[in-house]
């Protein structure tokens, strides 16, 4: 969601007449987009502003913002922290970013935008990708309030997106050369669940109010010119039957869901406010991979939750094991606050968080090493994302389950191509083919 921010903020600057730098020393505005989900982000985005602002005399008249979660949640209290910091703009008001930037140049400084999260936000259209895949934001803000997470305080309530502004959006990147949709949201099968966000006259509706999430996989799938959709992130609690319908009989869909677990112990998923048990998660990819056989599933896990033993870690492990997730993005739980589980005891050390860790780590790389092998022999669509970055002369793309494959170009190969692989060896991220 952050990519897509920045993206959108660059694509704005640029329409108001400035130019990207080719690297950063060489910029004359820096802005900084921040995350809050863990303490170590904000750190690291704190680490980060005072390096730039300590080095502005280095390059005289530059100005440094900052924009995203930790904005919202610093509030006024940043420029404390970072005294040289010129402005400072919160997660719904992206679109005042050109007006503090042209305030900014005419020597205000610490200025600061932000909104009550309640307030309409704004959701900029604009893009600057360059390649054939975009992000769109279909979702902001969440509802959920898991205990850990401090998204819904920064990011605010839930706001849906008219489905008709997602589908303008769409039908102009495919004049730009996108092929490939991400779909954004922090838990987008809600979509369309709070407002009315269908015009009943509007053609982009087929099919009514039902279930709004596959619909607009519909209305998407329907746009020429759009070879891949794929969305981030699902809940387990929203894989109806319906959306497990929707996602195998459209072909744009690619057989691949990000639907994180957190936890695979029951006592642990409940003190989170998951709304979801074990049970019922292995039930939801059970039914995904019934009706997609080549599904793949990527998941998050937190480790060291408040109160989670030993045991609870190893139920984590037997999912993690069960569900065979094809890459997993494991977290060190970190207490934010204001949120419930700031209030519990955080009783797993660093240590034994770092350990749980490492012990994931290894378990995931070695299921990614057994899904990718069972891959050996098969041939993978790819959509060609160019060289590779490792050695250019071998070329990258991604297959439907999100893999990185890697092989060798032919001379009139373009990048955004949708190319036959097959695939002869794997590691745990990353499978090796030949073009065919
Ligand atoms: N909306 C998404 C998650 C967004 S936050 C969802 O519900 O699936 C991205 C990931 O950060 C989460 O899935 C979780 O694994 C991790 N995370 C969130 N809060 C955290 C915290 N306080 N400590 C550690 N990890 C956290
Ligand atoms: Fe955070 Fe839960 Fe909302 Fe995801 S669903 S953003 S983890 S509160």
């Amino acid at each position: 969601m952050n990519v897509r921010d920045s993206d959108a903020v660059a694509a704005m600057l640029i329409a108001a007449g400035h130019q990207q730098a080719v690297n950063e020393n060489d910029a004359d505005l820096i802005i900084v987009n921040s995350c809050s989900v863990r303490g170590k982000a904000e750190d690291k985005a704190i680490g980060k502003l005072g390096i730039l602002c300590s080095a502005k005399h280095k390059r005289p008249g530059r100005k440094v913002g900052l924009m995203g979660c930790m904005a919202q949640r610093l509030g006024t209290d940043i420029f404390q922290k970072i005294p040289l910091l010129d402005f400072s703009v919160g997660t719904r008001r992206c679109g005042a970013i050109t007006n503090l930037v042209k305030r900014v140049e005419t020597g205000e400084t610490n200025i600061f935008e932000i909104s009550s999260p309640e307030a309409t936000p704004d959701v900029p259209d604009s893009h600057n990708e360059t390649g054939h895949s975009a992000f769109v934001t279909i979702l902001l803000g969440c509802n959920r309030r898991c205990a850990y997470c401090i998204v819904p305080d920064v990011r605010g309530p839930e706001f849906n997106r008219p489905a008709s502004e997602i589908i303008a959006e769409i039908k102009t990147l495919t004049r730009h050369g996108i092929r490939e949709v991400t779909l954004l949201g922090q838990s987008v099968f809600r979509y369309g669940d709070m407002d009315k966000v269908w015009n009943e006259n509007d053609p982009v509706s087929p099919g009514g109010f039902t279930e709004p999430f596959s619909r607009l996989l519909e209305a998407v799938a329907a746009i020429p010119g759009i070879k891949r959709i794929r969305f981030t992130s699902g809940h387990p609690t929203g894989c109806t039957d319906e959306l497990v319908r929707a996602m195998s009989s459209l072909p744009q869909v690619c057989h691949h869901l990000h639907l994180p677990v957190q936890s695979g112990s029951d006592r642990i998923l409940k003190a989170m406010r998951r709304g979801y048990t074990r049970a019922g998660y292995l039930d939801a990819i059970q039914r995904l991979r019934i009706a997609m056989p080549d599904f793949a599933i990527t998941s998050d896990v937190i480790v060291g939750f408040p109160g989670e033993s030993v045991d609870d870690f190893e139920e984590t492990r037997s999912l993690m094991e069960i569900a065979g997730f094809d890459n997993t993005f494991i977290f060190k739980y970190s207490p934010r606050p204001g949120t419930p589980a700031a209030e519990m005891n955080d009783d797993v050390c660093d240590d034994e968080k770092r350990r749980r860790n490492q012990v994931l780590l290894a378990d995931q790389d070695k299921l990614g090493q057994l899904n990718n092998e069972a891959l050996i022999g098969s041939i993978q669509e790819v959509l060609v994302d160019g060289p590779s970055l490792r050695n250019a002369e071998r070329w990258a793309g991604r297959t439907p389950g999100n893999k990185i494959a890697v092989f060798t170009p032919t001379d009139s190969l373009k990048p955004g191509t949708l190319a036959k692989v097959r695939i002869i060896k794997a590691a745990p991220q990353t499978l090796y083919g030949e073009l065919i």
